[in-house]
């Protein structure tokens, strides 16, 4: 456009704008590249910029008045609008009546040649230093994981007329008509007062202490408001609404469309968020390659995975949202269950495992000592274990039920099937408590069937049936060095038939020649990486595997979490075992709960008080649990015997506390969470959560199995100060809930599958789109992964390529992982 007024300078306004901010840059944005400050020339160019370059409106907040990282954003931002309006890079997207737009990728300009979709974030415009950190800080490093950042809701895009007072979060696309700033409130605070309005109407706006946008919004700016819409004055009015220039006349935020809402950090607007979005779709999306087969896309009808990340991001509508993510969900459903097929044909080799006939007549006489029989779940589960140990394959086989349903006795069962073959077995638990529990109860059930010889840290019996006697040992970390060389000689000359231990265990130093079974307890710190070490321990063949979990997982998700894994569910609780009734106690109801506890300590039971959960430090959980042990030997309990566990203790303190306990010499047992994970003690009745909104639906659910594990009813008092709503809520769930299964799909439904995480072996891909209720979807991509690995075992067909290439960017991300 000619610029005819006399008073215009000779040069083009773009350029000496450009040559300005490019001086700014060089000179550290100090606002000194233009006599006056940048502002001046701004103002005098405003309405030259503003019909020649595309997308052009005044910075928000006045240069002078930006922080310095604010002023290198804006300044890259602006220098990309003023050099493309100079026709260095052609107009990214040329405007177009919606209705013949055609797929969003034709309309995308040429890949800037140094794109990469796995270099770092810098190479956009928008992810300057400062957001670039923050990015970092949600786990995102190259622009590939920006584009697999997807958003966690999206807001509508409305019409004015639309806007619903008081609703969540609304979006618009509005003109400013005016804006001043205005004096509100008795306090005399400033804002900044506004109109905003479309074709369909008008509505206020406030920004609550932030006058200076009265400065920096022009009447006229198109604007993307975001926020919660109040009512003031009786009016509907926009409050504090997060704001950002139309990016030109970007069809995707039109009424009618979904504007993204991401996950974000602290100090991350959701327009930084967008912006780097819609640049990374911009300028990276041409460069990014299907990963389906394209016969696998036609069969399924699947969005090409251009077209779905860029719905995905911008959604043109819910139907074309929900189409792309169930294209971005199966992929990420069938990455997982190839890497879980995969796993499992790498542990599974045939003729690489020990096979182990089962031992009936021992079996028998081990089953006829228990002072109990088995439950069918325990039945069916044993008999599916030991049919996998007489395979010459490494059983791969997960044995899932709660807590208390007796999964040690199916092990035992194992681990005897394997010493009576003349091999080894190994018990490992998470913790040493757990170790020493495991240790004591095997030894204790194994008495039943024949006399144990107890030495300290070994047991020695003789199972009837079988002529030699049969040793086990154990192997914990806080075991002195002597020990443990003691131990891992009699593990390696094959004295010891089994070992009982933490991950001390699979540490360099132990060789157990004929370990032919692993026992793994709480499956999910055992990894990818464990295993492999535990191959190395056994020389040549591997051991089987058998992993015990009692994470109540819903059962829509075992597929998922365990697909590498068969599975042997037991169902049921033995026989009279009754539900552990749980009260949710409101602070008013305090001391009729250290009533109730004192009434079954009357009774000759025990009790445990649980001190709240506090994530940020040991330390603190520490010292919150000793000052409660002493405010309740003093003030509540003093005539009560009363004892303390936490984290900080030395193993040894630890497992004589617990001891201790369970032989009846303690009344109350006050602890950090630690005693979630192990502590059988079944004269034990009562559990009181302090602080119990700290703690998930699963963990509660884990606590309270702690308690009637024996011929009494148990009961669990949950107390918590001033419960958030949504604690509330998990509050009354365990209160009503008696089943771990049905507490943890309430759970997945509360906290979303993010919070599984932990649940999740090291190097399995993740899961950003895919719902893990989704089960049709879950089911299609195992038969998928099944099929495609059944044609071609080791993915090298051209077609299967890029999903290779998917997995392999996955494990090498992926932490813990061990090659
Ligand atoms: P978990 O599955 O949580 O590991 P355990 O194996 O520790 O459960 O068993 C919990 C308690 O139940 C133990 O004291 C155990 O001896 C007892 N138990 C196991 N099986 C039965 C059964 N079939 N009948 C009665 N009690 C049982
Ligand atoms: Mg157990």
């Amino acid at each position: 456009m000619p610029m005819t007024s006399p008073r215009t300078p000779p040069q083009d306004p773009r350029q000496a704008l450009l040559r300005a901010l490019q001086l700014e840059q060089q000179r550290g944005y100090n606002n000194r590249s233009v006599v006056g400050g940048l502002d001046r020339l701004l103002e005098r160019h405003q309405s030259a910029l503003a019909s020649s370059v595309r997308g052009w409106t005044p910075p928000q907040l006045a240069y002078a008045a930006m922080s310095p990282a604010q002023r290198e954003q804006w300044v890259e931002a602006a220098m990309g609008l003023l050099e493309k309006a100079q026709g260095k890079v052609p107009p990214r997207r040329p405007q177009r009546p919606e209705a013949s737009r055609p797929p969003r990728k034709a309309a995308a300009p040429p890949p800037r040649p140094s794109i990469t979709l796995d270099g770092p974030l810098s190479q956009l415009r928008a992810a300057g230093r400062g957001v670039a950190q923050k990015l970092e800080r949600l786990g995102l490093g190259t622009v590939r994981d920006l584009l697999h950042h997807f958003p966690r809701r999206y807001n509508e895009i409305r019409q004015v007329k639309d806007l619903r007072p008081l609703e969540e979060e609304q979006a618009a696309v509005v003109t400013l008509w005016e804006a001043r700033a205005v004096t509100v409130g008795a306090g005399g605070a400033r804002a900044t007062e506004g109109v905003v309005g479309d074709e369909t109407g008008n509505v206020r706006v406030v920004w609550f202490g932030q006058p200076y946008l009265a400065r920096s919004l022009k009447p006229g700016a198109r604007l993307l408001l975001s926020g919660r819409v109040g009512v003031h004055r009786g009016q509907p009015t926009f409050e504090s609404p997060d704001h950002e220039p139309m990016p030109g006349e970007d069809a995707s935020l039109m009424p009618g469309h979904l504007l993204p809402v991401y996950p974000s950090t602290e100090g991350l607007s959701q327009r930084a968020l967008r912006r780097a979005a819609r640049e990374a779709l911009a300028e990276a999306l041409p460069n990014v390659q299907e990963t389906l087969p394209s016969e696998l896309r036609v069969r399924q009808r699947l969005l090409d995975l251009q077209e779905a990340l860029s719905q995905a991001h911008f959604p043109d509508g819910s139907d074309r949202l929900e189409a792309a993510r169930r294209r971005l969900a199966l992929e990420e459903l069938l990455l997982l269950q190839l890497w879980a097929l995969g796993h499992r044909r790498e542990w599974r080799v045939p003729g690489s495992g020990i096979p182990l006939p089962a031992q009936p007549k021992v079996l028998e006489a081990f089953l006829s000592s228990l002072p109990f029989h088995l439950t069918a779940g325990q039945q069916r589960a044993m008999e599916e274990v030991l049919k996998d140990m007489e395979q010459p394959v490494p059983m791969n086989r997960l044995l899932h039920g709660e807590v208390g349903s007796g999964k040690t006795v199916v092990a035992l069962a194992a681990l005897l099937t394997a010493a009576t073959n003349g091999y080894q077995g190994a018990l490992m638990a998470p913790t040493e408590i757990l170790a020493e529990q495991h240790f004591l109860t095997v030894s204790t059930l194994l008495a039943g069937a024949a006399r144990p010889r107890q030495e300290k840290r070994r047991v020695t019996f003789h199972l009837d049936p079988h002529p030699q006697p049969l040793s086990i040992g154990l192997l914990v970390g806080s075991m002195s060095a002597r020990q443990k060389e003691e131990t891992y000689q009699q593990l390696a000359d094959g004295t010891l038939d089994m070992v009982i231990g933490t991950h001390a265990i699979i540490q360099e130093g132990v060789t157990m020649p004929k370990l032919a079974l692993a026992v793994v307890d709480e499956q999910h710190r055992f990894g990818v990486a464990q295993r492999s070490a535990l191959r190395q321990r056994s020389s040549g063949r591997r051991p089987h595997l058998l992993v015990m979990s009692a994470t109540p997982i819903p059962r829509t998700l075992t597929l998922t979490l365990y697909g590498d894994l068969d599975i042997s569910a037991i169902g049921e609780m033995p026989a009279g075992r009754q539900p552990v009734r749980t009260r949710w106690a409101r602070e008013h109801q305090r001391q009729a709960s250290y009533d109730f506890v004192r009434r079954q300590v009357e009774q000759g039971r025990q009790a445990f008080v649980v001190c709240p959960l506090i994530e940020e430090s040991e330390a603190l959980q520490v010292r919150a649990a000793t000052k409660e042990h002493q405010r309740l030997s003093q003030e509540v309990y003093p005539d009560l015997r009363l004892g303390l566990l936490h984290g900080r203790q030395p193993a040894r303190e630890k497992s004589r506390v617990v001891e201790a306990f369970r032989q009846g010499e303690m009344d109350v047992l006050v602890s950090t969470p630690v005693v979630e994970v192990g502590v059988d003690v079944p004269n034990a009745t009562v559990m009181l959560v302090e602080g119990a909104d700290r703690f998930g639906l699963a963990q509660l659910h884990q606590l309270r199995g702690r308690v009637g594990r024996g011929q009494h009813p148990g009961y669990c008092l949950l107390l918590a100060e001033d419960p958030s709503p949504e604690a509330q809520e998990r509050l009354a769930l365990v209160e009503r809930l008696q089943d771990g299964f049905a507490l943890a799909e309430e759970d997945l439904r509360l906290r979303g599958p993010g919070e599984y995480a932990g649940v999740r072996q090291s190097g399995m891909p993740d899961l950003h789109m895919a719902r893990l209720s989704d089960r049709e979807l879950l089911l299609l991509a195992r038969q998928e992964a099944a099929a495609m690995l059944e044609r071609d075992p080791h993915m090298e067909r051209p077609e299967h390529r890029p999903l290779k290439e998917a997995l392999e960017r996955q494990r090498r991300d992926a932490p813990g992982e061990m090659s």
